[in-house]
């Protein structure tokens, strides 16, 4: 059986075989370029079907944990190539359920590819540490073991960047996986999923469910067999799935939101400092974690940053992310429209000015214009909450010390950026700002698959960092072993 059960319609993955569960009630996938499209039904998995997917992760967890780490590297190996060979197919069908435009839909799956390639190699890497000891004839050395079942729960806005990144660790560490993707982007998951399958993932090894995110989300948290949960959502989902994690004391990694600032100093470069917010502000309209929500700029340039910016701003080209010539596309669904709107509505009635857009269109598609306010005040609800949309607030700061404090009144922690030519500047900003992730002189946006990644205060849980190698702190357990052969 394929992952297809005919045409439009998919499956979940339970113990190794694709199964249409729960009697054909289904999850309807839509284009947000044009919601009369369904991309997609999908099943609405069960708590029973759940409870099956996690005891199919446990029974495969002992003949995973002992297949050699190489050997579980070729399998990501192989996986990686078929999302090569599927390169194009995979970017159009994320554009088709997202809306992020083709260019930058196929920039995310070329990065699932190189993640996959990555940690194959990591199946090679030293595991442990041989070290000094005071008893003689004593070996002492650690190993990193399997933390176990893993539980991995994401969002739609990167539906197989961040996949990859919790699932290609948690496979090479020797984890089994059950993966639950977001409601509105579950057929560029499924497409993951199947090249693992196709590379010979074992029966097991990986469980893929689809449907209501609390109901299963909820269990994927809480069940005894789960011993970590791996997250990335909002702020308030992250929550609940933390309290339901601990009754277990199963380990936890949240990432959740951001409203991160982008600060331009009086000595940048005044076409660097527009590029930047432009992407950082409206690449991926706005729907990014480190997206650039506040531009912080130095009094003496605010003025003709505003004026550029809001020019470049007229010429963005917005519509169906897969014609061509077209910059920013839809907001993935009518609720993300909707608060886009109606943080829109409310900058305008908080005094803040806006210079352009602020115009939504949802006749075919859910279209926002990429919006500009100025004189934003650092308290306004729209300068502390996060949005998720391509609406920028500027605020005016009167020297560094000013946007180094506006910069951290917030209570989100995830990404900040400078724009300056003055090294001392760059480096009291990136020593004082409170946020996991500082760029200078490079968008709030992208980060390098090799690299710790992860927010401060309110944008995570604080307690272990995605990708990288950072990454087998969290899907490992280190044991310490101490052999007298005297
Ligand atoms: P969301 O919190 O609504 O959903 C995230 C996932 O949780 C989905 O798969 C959803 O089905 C599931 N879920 C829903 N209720 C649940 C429950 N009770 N228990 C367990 N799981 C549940 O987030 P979203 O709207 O899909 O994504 C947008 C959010 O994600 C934004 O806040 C954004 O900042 C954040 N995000 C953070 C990062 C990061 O690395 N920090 C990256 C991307 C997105």
């Amino acid at each position: 059986m394929t992952a297809t059960l005919s045409g439009k319609t998919y499956l979940n993955l339970i113990g190794g075989d694709w199964k249409d569960i729960n009697g054909g009630n289904m999850l309807e996938d839509h284009n947000p370029a044009d919601h009369g499209e369904v991309v997609g039904l999908f099943p609405m998995a069960t708590l029973e079907d759940t409870k099956t997917a996690i005891d199919a992760a446990h029974s495969a967890l002992s003949a995973w944990r002992k297949t050699p780490a190489p050997a579980r590297g070729a399998i990501l190996d192989k996986a990686s190539q078929i999302i090569s060979t599927r390169l194009d197919e995979i970017a159009k069908t994320l554009t088709l359920e997202e809306g992020k435009t083709f260019a930058e839909a196929r920039g995310e799956v070329m990065r699932a590819r190189d993640i996959f390639k990555y940690y194959s190699g990591e199946g090679w890497h030293a595991n442990g540490q041989v070290l000094p000891t005071s008893v003689n004839d004593e070996l002492l050395y650690t190993r990193h073991e399997p933390l176990g079942v893993v539980s991995i729960i994401t969002p739609w806005n990167f539906p197989i960047a961040i996949p990859a990144w919790k699932i290609a660790p948690a496979l090479i560490y020797g984890d089994t996986v059950i993966f639950k993707p977001a409601e509105d982007a579950p057929l560029t998951a499924l497409m993951l999923v199947e090249a693992l399958v196709e590379a010979g993932l074992p029966p097991g090894v990986i469980n893929f469910l689809t449907g209501d995110g609390a109901l299963i989300g909820t269990e994927m948290a809480s069940n005894p067999l789960v011993n970590g949960v791996s997250f990335t959502g909002s702020h308030t989902v992250g929550a609940q799935v933390y309290q339901n994690a601990i009754k277990n004391m199963a380990r936890v990694q949240l990432e959740m939101g951001g409203k991160n600032a982008l600060v331009i100093l009086k000595d940048a470069d005044l076409n660097l400092s527009v590029d930047l917010a432009m992407r950082g502000g409206f690449g991926l309209t706005g729907q990014a974690c480190t997206a650039t929500s506040r531009v912080i700029v130095e009094k003496e340039i605010a003025d003709a940053f505003v004026t550029a910016l809001t020019t470049a701003t007229k010429n963005l080209v917005v519509g169906n992310g897969l014609e061509s010539g077209v910059q920013m596309g839809p907001l993935v669904n009518r609720d993300q429209l909707q608060t886009s709107q109606s943080y829109i509505e409310l900058g305008k009635q908080e005094g803040a000015k806006l210079l352009i857009g602020g115009e939504v269109d949802e006749q075919h598609g859910y279209f926002a214009q990429a919006t500009i306010f100025d004189y934003v005040n650092p308290n306004m609800r729209i300068a502390q909450e996060e949005i998720f949309g391509p609406v920028i607030s500027v605020i005016r700061a009167k020297d560094l010390n000013d946007a180094i404090e506006k910069t951290n009144a917030i209570s989100f922690g995830l990404s900040a950026g400078v724009v300056t030519n003055n090294l001392k500047n760059a480096f009291a900003f990136a020593n004082q700002v409170d946020a996991g992730v500082i760029k200078i002189n490079e968008p709030t946006t992208g980060v390098a698959l090799n690299a710790p990644f992860g927010g401060f205060k309110n944008s995570s849980a604080n307690t272990f960092k995605e990708q990288g190698q950072a990454a087998m702190d969290f899907y490992t357990r280190t044991k310490t072993i101490y052999v007298n052969h005297g």
